[in-house]
């Protein structure tokens, strides 16, 4: 059933008394239905935010006090660095690690990413788990399809929603869920308090993504499966990293000159940034990241276009490399 949708931002009180919802900043209801549905599927209590980095710089701030240090995996989504980076100013300091081994022992919050985007790597979630901090895992890459995190031992997942879930490029949001009641009652507090909500057209828009989620991922994993292993036989890709599930991928050529040719030479993939849409896409990471990812760096996220259609124009682009 599609649930319905309500854009009211306050409800009357019952009786004088505050009823489930009062105020959208709180909660509302197409928001807590989609929280509902989102949570059901993680195995935690979900929250909504206004995008992924509104999720995470709310968790970040709930759960890290001045003088403390989060241990981010790296080569992790940039963004994520970035935002812990601006928390500098309040006295919180990032650490860098390698999550295929364990998390330093000084951490107060680990954060892992599953796998990392854009390097592709995947965290020892048993090393992790047996950290005393609190453990959260960006699994935007992966999805609940193939990564629960919260059954991996973490205690907290992190989505930008406006990837997979979503999965059509048209909705901004993000999502925690919690493991536990009362980090969820603690983020919910935070939340309330500073604003970082998603509307309810957005909590609709996810809801009908995750109707076609699995067969979305089923279709881009097995293209992207086909292409990475194409990409790996091709004389003018020196390495490929893909975990072997999902529908995100990256691959190296030569330099930045040869990265430019292909990217701008495919007609089927677009030019832009992002992942997880229908739509296939191809960018340099560089331009974003400067000198953390080799400058022939490309990330590719696989659509739902003919994976022989995509195969022939990566090729005639890569021809150009
Ligand atoms: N986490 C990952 C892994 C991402 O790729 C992104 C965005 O690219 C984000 C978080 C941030 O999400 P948003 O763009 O919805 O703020």
């Amino acid at each position: 059933m599609s649930a319905p949708l309500d854009r009211s931002t306050t409800w009357p009180y019952e009786d004088g008394e505050q009823g489930e919802f009062t105020y959208a900043r709180y909660s509302s209801p197409t928001m807590a239905e989609a929280e509902r549905r989102l949570g059901a599927l993680e195995g935690g209590e979900a929250l909504l935010f206004a995008s992924g980095m509104a999720a995470e710089t709310a968790l970040a701030m709930t759960f890290l006090s001045p003088g403390q240090t989060v241990a981010l995996a790296e080569g992790s989504y940039y963004g994520t660095g970035v935002m812990l980076d601006e928390l500098a100013r309040w006295g919180v300091r990032k650490v860098e690690f390698d999550q295929t081994g364990a998390p330093p022992p000084d951490a107060d919050l680990v954060w892992l990413e599953a796998p990392s985007n854009p390097f592709l790597t995947m965290p020892d979630f048993e090393s992790a788990a047996a950290h005393p901090a609190r453990v959260v895992c960006d699994a935007t890459a992966a999805t609940p399809l193939n990564v629960r995190p919260l059954e991996l031992g973490c205690d907290f997942v992190v989505h930008s929603a406006t990837k997979f879930i979503g999965g059509h490029d048209d909705a901004l949001a993000g999502i925690v869920v919690c493991k536990r009641t009362e980090d969820a009652a603690r983020l919910l507090a935070f939340r309330s308090r500073t604003g970082p909500v998603a509307s309810a057209d957005t909590a609709w828009i996810l809801m009908r993504g995750l109707s076609t989620l699995e067969v979305r991922v089923a279709r881009q994993t097995a293209s992207a499966t086909a292409i990475a292993e194409r990409l790996r036989a091709h004389r003018a890709v020196l390495t490929v990293r893909y975990p072997g599930f999902g529908a995100l991928l990256s691959f190296d050529v030569a330099d930045a000159d040869a990265a430019r040719r292909v990217e701008t030479s495919t007609r089927t993939i677009a030019n832009m940034t992002s992942l997880g849409g229908v739509t296939s896409r191809i960018e340099a990471r560089a331009r974003w990241e400067g000198a953390r990812v080799p400058p022939g760096l490309l990330r590719l996220s696989v659509g739902l276009e003919d994976a022989d259609a995509l195969w022939a124009d990566l090729e005639q682009a890569l021809d150009k490399a």
